[in-house]
């Protein structure tokens, strides 16, 4: 069974009486897409058609952490660090979308992670966080947290092992300069309550208002250790998952866990932990940019096949992907095997695996293996042709991927190449010689090793010999696919003449 399955089942078996079943999710967009911001609504989304093939119905919302501080330029915006500078501090849904095109700055990065899931098919409903405290859905629970501070505070202390100053349920938004990092909760009576905007957070300091403010009117935020299981109880979250970092002792699944048992008085929704999604052994970072950004992979990858690198790991195993071209090829390659995998009772335990991520990713929609139909595209750079030399219609359905492989240059070693055939000596010209025009890659694979045991060389030498008199280059693609996808005919009309 998919971890995704296991983990629905626990979901049907804890909430019986449930009509309709709850799956959350959620992350504040303030930077590019990365592997692992897919796995934010991927998993949870995976859940809930899990729940929906065992005949439930199930609602999942995607929350949108937008009304958090706005605490980092991303790498890509430095063209307008002066612009947002300003802005540090202020909630990433008040922080002006500098490239106009989104409503605003949290919000530039809500679209391109809504872009996102339309690709790869995920569509929750999805939840700007900001307009829930606006409508005051949270105003309950904000005066609960009040007015039980201190056992709360005393939980989250407990809980964290370490003592909290100035700490208050709230976080105030300044009426003067509008940020929400810098300012402390020094008053309040259960309802309304006192700030000063005098914190110093690194990044930017507080304008030094003093102001008064309360629960109805809307300007404040429960702090992340409240504000999260406050959210699962306003949506009714059966199950919500969360990486590593929340999951460590006294991290913020911990006080989660407490803080809904002993101030709220509810069971605490399940829950499951993920792996991080690493790039080459360091994990991914919005503000410096490094990795190769999601908006580029959908461009080079389909996205069944992304899907499919994230789904087949183990849930908590942490993910270590390397995003150089020869690896990604690696990676389209293994969802096309799996995609060629028979029945159940025929695997192996690993293969299995493959076999129930692959259908959890959607079904491979080419005929053509992507590294073939790079071969072909590079030899004939049309389609028609492409399609018609490999019979196969739906190479389209890969075409404008692999077309970004060569546009981009980011074609393997071994792939990249042109036909620029030369005439054949020696036993190269011998080996031609033999090939006939239906020998399929196999056999002309095959015939490359007989033939050089037969004359007591080298294959590897022979191999070099035969892609430099085809390609002017020691390396190729696998010979028996290239000399099909040219043409034995074709071969040797170029490479025999006299
Ligand atoms: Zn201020």
């Amino acid at each position: 069974m998919h971890w995704s399955e296991m983990l629905a089942e626990r979901v049907i078996a804890e909430y019986k009486d449930r009509e309709e079943l709850v799956v959350t999710g959620g992350m504040t967009t303030s930077g590019p897409a990365h592997l692992g911001t897919i796995c934010e609504f991927l998993f949870p989304w995976v859940i809930a058609q899990q729940l929906k093939r065992k005949g439930r119905q199930v609602k999942f919302y995607f929350i949108a952490d937008i009304f958090d501080a706005f605490d980092s330029i991303p790498a890509e915006m430095k063209e307008w660090e002066g612009e947002l500078k300003a802005h540090l501090g202020k909630p990433l849904c008040n922080v002006p979308d500098p490239t106009g095109e989104s409503e605003s700055f949290g919000d530039h990065y809500l679209d391109e992670a809504k872009r996102i899931m339309d690709k790869l098919g995920v569509r929750p409903e999805i939840v700007r966080i900001n307009e829930y405290y606006e409508q005051g859905r949270f105003d309950e629970w904000a005066r609960l947290f009040l007015r039980k501070e201190k056992e709360v505070k005393e939980i989250l202390e407990r809980v964290s092992g370490r003592k909290l100053k100035n700490w208050s349920p709230l976080m105030a938004v300044c009426a003067h300069c509008g940020k929400i990092a810098t300012t402390r909760v020094v008053w309040h009576d259960g309802e309304r309550f006192r700030y000063v905007c005098d914190v110093d957070v690194g990044y930017t300091k507080g304008c030094g208002e003093e102001g008064e403010s309360s629960i109805s009117e809307h300007k404040w935020k429960l702090v992340w250790r409240l504000h999260w299981p406050a959210w699962k109880q306003i949506f009714s979250t059966c199950i919500e998952g969360a990486g590593v970092d929340h999951h460590t002792r006294g991290g913020s699944e911990d006080s989660c866990k407490q803080i809904t048992e002993q101030i709220i008085g509810k069971k605490h929704p399940l829950s499951y932990k993920y792996g991080f999604v690493l790039l080459r052994g360091k994990k991914f970072s919005k503000s410096k940019g490094i990795g190769l950004s999601v908006r580029e992979l959908i461009k080079i990858m389909p996205p069944q096949t992304i899907k499919y690198m994230l789904l087949r790991p183990d849930l908590e195993e942490n993910l270590n992907v390397d995003l150089t071209p020869p690896r990604l090829l690696r990676a389209i390659e293994e969802y096309e095997r799996a995609s060629r995998l028979p029945e159940k009772p025929e695997l192996i335990r690993a293969e299995e695996k493959m076999l129930e991520a692959y259908n959890l990713s959607g079904e491979r929609e080419w005929g053509v293996a992507f590294a073939d139909a790079l071969v072909y595209y590079q030899l004939y750079k049309n389609w028609e042709e492409v399609k018609e030399r490999t019979g196969e219609e739906s190479v389209m359905s890969i075409a404008g991927y692999v077309e970004e492989w060569v546009k981009k240059g980011i074609v393997p070693e071994e792939y990249a190449f042109s036909y620029r055939p030369s005439k054949a000596e020696g036993l190269v010209a011998e080996f031609l010689n033999r090939l006939k025009a239906g020998d399929d890659a196999l056999t002309i694979h095959n015939a490359v090793f007989d033939f050089a045991r037969e004359k007591g060389v080298e294959p590897k030498k022979l191999f070099a010999e035969i892609y430099k008199t085809l390609l002017g280059k020691e390396r190729g693609p696998r010979l028996g696919k290239l000399l099909v996808a040219i043409g034995v005919e074709r071969v040797k009309r170029d490479c025999l003449r006299s």
